[in-house]
């Protein structure tokens, strides 16, 4: 901290000092809006949506297609957590339930990393997936940021050994998700300058501060796979994990065209920048995939058409107990071609090459 700095500090400390009767605790601060604008609730979607990113292994499928049919959502895509048998006999029970009304993303098992002929047996898993149905495969943020080889260091996205397996998932033409990394905020300091303080306050084993690849770099080391795999299609969740920085995922979605990013869990984020994020959304209507992430609930997909269909202003963003930062958001009323496809063609396009 320079000089300067340190007494900026020093006068900002002395000031919070100095109010202490009458500081609220940022916990006990919900303030309510008195701001008084047209509110739209959007009970169904416009058109059929497909949620191309939830994790349903919790949920009973009857109780999820109750929710599906009451706000129209045609499909959803469940990205199991399980791996091996399980996550074989999880597909078939969500296909006995309804073969048309949802699909399953596999996850990448790295339960025998460290066994001999482990990155071999990753690509006749993907192949067994396939012959099975599911849709895509996920690979996570543990790669990068925790699995460790059998010497100890820490695997590199972009680690050679995966790329049979790639080049295996452009072959069979099913998707590849990476969730690598996470927002800006969970890679800077949980102090009083981190916008997301109290989410990470709450759950602090969610910050990467100080991981051994800055954020920057993992996004870096995925964005090669993207380049050096160009026959195979990928899906950047989250908005590439740069909702915070749309220039940035414009220029990933240009670069390469194999590439799709979800809006899921990020609604927040585009909420926030409503100018941006509709011109991003026209701009790459193709490319985006409608998405929530969240236990599919009523008012939760209610939010996520408000944000889209409406101009709706200043109004809470869909989350799950955590709030995610504290502000609100507005609604970037797209119109119906933009809609559909976010909706819905883009994931068809996905769904129907497998
Ligand atoms: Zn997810």
């Amino acid at each position: 901290m320079d000089d300067h700095t340190q007494q900026e500090e020093d006068k900002f400390l002395a000031l919070v000092s100095a109010r202490k009767d009458v500081d609220l605790k940022i916990s006990e601060f919900t303030p309510r809006t008195m701001l008084a604008v047209p509110v739209h609730s959007i009970a169904r979607a416009k058109f059929p949506a497909i949620d191309f990113h939830n994790h349903l292994d919790a949920q009973s499928p009857l109780q999820m297609l109750k929710v599906m049919d009451e706000c129209h959502i045609e499909k959803i895509v469940n990205i199991t957590m399980r791996v091996g048998d399980a996550a074989f006999a999880m597909h078939r029970k969500f296909q006995q339930a309804s073969a048309t009304r949802f699909e399953t993303i596999a996850w990448f098992d790295w339960h025998d990393l460290h066994d001999e002929g482990f990155w071999k047996k990753s690509v006749e898993r993907l192949e067994r997936f396939a012959e099975a149905g599911f849709c895509g495969i996920k690979i996570w943020k543990d790669l990068g940021l925790t699995l460790r080889a059998a010497d100890g260091e820490l695997l590199r996205v972009d680690d050679e050994r995966l790329m049979p397996f790639f080049e295996k998932a452009g072959e069979l033409n099913l998707p590849v998700m990476f969730h690598i990394s996470d927002p800006d905020a969970f890679f800077t300091p949980i102090d009083r300058f981190n916008e997301r303080y109290e989410e990470l306050a709450a759950h602090p084993d969610w910050s990467f501060y100080g991981s051994q690849y800055a954020k920057e770099e993992l996004l870096a080391q995925r964005d090669k796979i993207f380049q050096r795999h160009p026959q195979t299609t990928f899906i950047a969740a989250h908005l590439a994990e740069k909702s915070e920085n749309l220039a940035y995922v414009s220029q990933l979605l240009e670069h390469h065209p194999n590439l799709y990013v979800d809006m899921s869990a990020r609604t927040a984020e585009l909420g926030r920048q409503p100018y941006t994020a509709r011109q991003f959304f026209l701009h790459h209507a193709d490319r985006i995939l409608f998405g929530t992430d969240l236990v599919p609930e009523a008012e939760s997909y209610r939010l996520h058409f408000r944000f889209l269909e409406t101009a709706d202003e200043y109004f809470d963003y869909p989350s799950h107990a955590s709030r995610q930062g504290r502000w609100h958001i507005y609604g970037i009323h797209l119109p119906d071609d933009v809609l559909q496809k976010v909706y819905r063609e883009n994931a068809l396009k996905l769904l129907t090459s497998v």
